[in-house]
């Protein structure tokens, strides 16, 4: 039996819903509220030739118009299970994640506060392994369910099984589009808190306030003051955070650059093979985009990863703008920049170069 949350609702603007506010339509559009309703997707998605697992639309550049069924996931159940050192906190797939590591650090639940204010949902966060300020979703994580679209049952997936990357899992690769993570278990502590100061902005900002032995309340206000004071807000000027992935090199690789660039900043990786992290932001930055416009499309002022949106964008616009960034890297550096945003139907585009 169907219930009325099965409505769909056609010719749905998204403009509310992605976070770059472009004014995208869906062919159709359906929330899912209940649990109940998955098991009913797989009917409902092969009434059209595409469809899209929407969160809270802040990692995605959606075209103008999506043919096909926009998938809302709005599953917000929330449980506890505490134990002596430690508590498993089982979060549904729409829950909003600032809100959620709100909770965790009024409870006094630590090892979400270092990702505070990253905007979306809960399901999306294992997606791309979020992180921030030294902190990776992983570090916390448990396992995860998750609905599979083709065979219509439901999966559980542990911490080995997610395949996790720098912003990067299964669900970004083999599994891409296949899944709806319902919900996600995540392990935090109740006493004797992790307290994970290890990144320099975040230990600068601390050392400024006075504060030599922060808690995790002290570190999730400081994140959340650090963050507002770089990064722009959504709901103010159209955005989905860092545009492209920080690009990891070789040691000739970084040789040859440092030929040219003596200044270039990188980071040492650990690992089996030392490698380099570079800062996109920089590279962008030294070909000279930081702070460039064209139209309404443009690299953020105070950090040129961050893509904006002024107001009145199409979706080619930015498209073809982050083209034009990897060219001009590729060509300075030699470097490919990947794109950390999901870039819904490039095959229209065709600008953004595909690794
Ligand atoms: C201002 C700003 C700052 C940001 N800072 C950071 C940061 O510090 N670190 C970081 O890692 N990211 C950051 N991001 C990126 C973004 O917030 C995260 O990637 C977030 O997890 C995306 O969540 P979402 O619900 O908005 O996902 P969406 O954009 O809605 O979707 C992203 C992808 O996940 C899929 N998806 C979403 N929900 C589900 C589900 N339940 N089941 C299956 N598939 C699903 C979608 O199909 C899509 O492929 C930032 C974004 C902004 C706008």
């Amino acid at each position: 039996m169907q219930t009325s949350t099965d409505t769909i609702q056609s010719n749905f603007s998204l403009k509310e819903f992605n976070t770059f506010g472009l004014d995208c339509t869906a062919g159709g559009f359906l929330r899912v509220d209940n649990p109940a309703q998955l098991s009913r997707l797989p009917e409902l998605i092969s009434r059209y030739e595409n469809y899209l697992i929407l969160g809270g639309g802040s990692n995605l550049l959606l075209p103008d118009y999506f043919d096909g069924l926009v998938v809302q996931i709005a599953l917000d159940k929330l449980q506890t299970r505490k134990s002596d050192s430690d508590v498993l906190v089982n979060a549904g797939g729409g829950l909003n994640w600032h809100e959620l590591v709100t909770f965790c650090v009024k409870e006094n639940y630590g090892g979400l506060e270092n990702l505070a204010l990253i905007p979306g949902s809960t399901g999306a966060a294992p997606i791309q392994n979020i992180g921030a300020y030294g902190v990776e979703l992983k570090d916390v994580f448990v396992c995860l369910n998750a609905f599979d679209l083709q065979s219509g049952e439901y999966r559980c997936f542990n911490r080995e099984e997610m395949e996790f990357g720098y912003r990067d899992s299964v669900f970004k690769g083999r599994h891409k589009g296949r899944f709806i993570i319902s919900d996600v278990w995540l392990k935090l502590t109740t006493k004797n808190h992790r307290i994970n100061t290890s990144y320099g902005s975040l230990a600068a900002h601390l050392k400024n306030k006075g504060i030599d032995n922060p808690g995790i309340a002290d570190v999730f206000n400081a994140v959340v003051e650090v963050r507002r004071s770089k990064l722009p807000d959504p709901g103010q000027i159209g955005n989905a955070g860092s545009f492209f992935k920080n690009p990891v090199v070789d040691a000739g690789n970084l040789e040859s650059i440092r030929e040219k660039h003596p200044d270039v900043v990188f980071f040492e990786l650990k690992g089996p093979e030392v490698m380099y992290k570079i800062p996109a932001g920089w590279l962008i930055e030294r070909c000279g985009f930081k702070g460039k416009f064209k139209g309404s499309v443009g690299c953020y002022e105070k950090q040129a990863l961050v893509l904006v949106n002024r107001g009145g964008a199409k979706s080619s616009d930015l498209v073809s703008f982050a083209g034009e960034i990897q060219h001009s890297v590729a060509a300075e550096f030699g470097i490919p920049l990947e794109p950390e945003v999901n870039i819904v139907q490039p095959e229209n585009y065709g600008n953004v170069i595909s690794l």
